[in-house]
């Protein structure tokens, strides 16, 4: 994904590039904004100024350490771990989600089997699950999600026909909700199958408790820069076993530990200084940011209460995570519809993840089960823009552009349709 910083003038669309499908994409290269109206992004990140990282960059000078564990890596996992409540050793922090997911993954499934060559994955899911099972070697293979929880369920699961050919199973935090760790421990006790949480944007369900963390089951966090806590790009494996979080260290760092033999499957999946720095600066203004994001949210709920539009169809913090604001619509065609509407209006929608896995070029052959709630959940959910800047007279347009789509859309319905009979044959 390639972020976009606050653009202003008329050509933010034209920077918007991203794992987009190419209809989508050249849907978005039509996109404008209305005549001196900025055009609204689906996220518009908000990353430290350089003035907050600077004292940081300082360090590094002084440390002259760059990456391998420096004093600011370690700095940033001491302060996440004390702010999550979580014991000495629980965080590893990783060159972005997708490699701790990849070193978690690696060390507490290790890598695929001929036995077990399948990682389920729910299909309804940013499409770095599916790669960050691919790397470990794993064919990904695609299950349905719930309807309550939004992600795999473990019951379900635990029936499987194929369970003997599961090496690892991978519950998705869908946007940022939290899910029931303890559970998942339990399914993996039941069944042998190792589970690996992808929790990339549950950080806020992690700090407040929602979702705890389990030593049993690892999870891994995103701080791309279009998440809520966000270092450009990096992330973090949380696992309150010293020695198991110990595991997926060395699985960021070529299967070293303690010398430079290669002891286990690895990648290259390091946080540097910079990055961390980054972070660090994040995590001093973490509290502001989230004071905004929620200012925000509540600048939504208002705004749909003032257009009489009923506030289920809303979704924002704490019930997903700060960077997202869900509209749920009725189906596909008024999400569509929707989206079209918006777009004209200068105000970008997106289908965050897709309309399932199963549709990506790449994935298309992945063995799967039947998909109905995939199917009918991708296409109903619209994330709305969002941001920790983002003004309440934005949010009010977003909201209008909504209200006036309705409105159209009912009307459209209302217009009689003439009595066949009357119409006269075509000689
Ligand atoms: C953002 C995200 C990822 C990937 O994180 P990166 O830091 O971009 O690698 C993985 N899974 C889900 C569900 C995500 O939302």
């Amino acid at each position: 994904m390639v972020d976009d910083p606050d653009v202003p003038g008329d050509f933010g669309p034209l920077r918007m590039i991203d794992a987009a499908a190419p209809d989508a994409l050249s849907h978005r290269l039509t996109a404008f904004a209305p005549k001196g109206r900025r055009r609204l992004l689906a996220y518009e990140p908000r990353l430290p100024t350089t003035d907050a990282v600077a004292p940081y960059l300082r360090q590094i000078d002084q440390a002259r350490m760059y990456s391998n564990q420096g004093p600011l890596v370690r700095s940033l996992q001491t302060r996440l771990q004390s702010s999550f409540g979580l014991v000495d050793g629980s965080v590893v922090t990783a060159s972005s989600g997708t490699a701790a997911l990849v070193a978690a993954i690696m060390a507490h499934a290790g890598t695929a089997t001929a036995e077990r060559p399948y990682a389920v994955c729910p299909a309804y899911t940013f499409v770095a699950t599916a790669a960050g099972a691919s790397q470990c070697g794993y064919q990904p293979y695609l299950a349905d999600v719930c309807e309550e929880s939004w992600t795999l369920d473990p019951d379900r699961l635990a029936d499987h026909p194929l369970l003997e050919r599961f090496g690892v199973v991978i519950p998705v935090s869908a946007y940022g909700r939290a899910i029931d760790v303890a559970r998942w421990a339990q399914f993996q006790r039941d069944t042998g199958v190792k589970v690996v949480i992808d929790a990339a944007a549950a950080i806020e369900a992690v700090a407040d408790g929602a979702m705890t963390c389990d030593a049993r089951v690892p999870l891994a966090l995103s701080f791309h820069a279009t998440k809520a806590f966000g270092c450009g790009e990096g992330g973090c494996v949380l696992w309150p076993d010293p020695a198991l979080a110990a595991k997926a260290s060395q699985a960021t760092n070529f299967g070293f530990m303690g010398s430079r033999n290669s002891q286990s499957a690895s990648l290259n999946g390091k946080m540097s200084e910079y990055h961390a720095a980054v972070a660090l600066a994040e995590l001093d203004g973490w509290s502001a940011k989230r004071a905004d994001f929620g200012r925000a949210a509540r600048a939504y709920q208002a705004a749909f209460a003032q257009a009489g539009l009923p506030a289920e169809d809303l979704l924002t913090t704490p019930h997903v995570a700060s960077n997202y604001v869900i509209h749920r619509c009725t189906d596909a065609a008024t999400a569509e519809a929707l989206q079209s509407a918006t777009d004209l209006a200068g105000v970008e929608t997106r289908f965050w993840y897709g309309r399932g896995l199963h549709l990506h070029d790449h994935l298309a052959d992945a063995p799967r089960d039947a998909l109905p709630v995939t199917e009918s959940l991708s296409g109903s959910l619209l994330g709305l823009p969002m941001g920790s800047g983002l003004a309440s007279a934005e949010i009010a347009r977003v909201v209008a552009v909504i209200k006036t789509e309705r409105l159209r859309t009912a009307a459209v319905e209302d217009v009689p349709f003439p009595d066949c009979a009357s119409v006269p044959a075509t000689a």
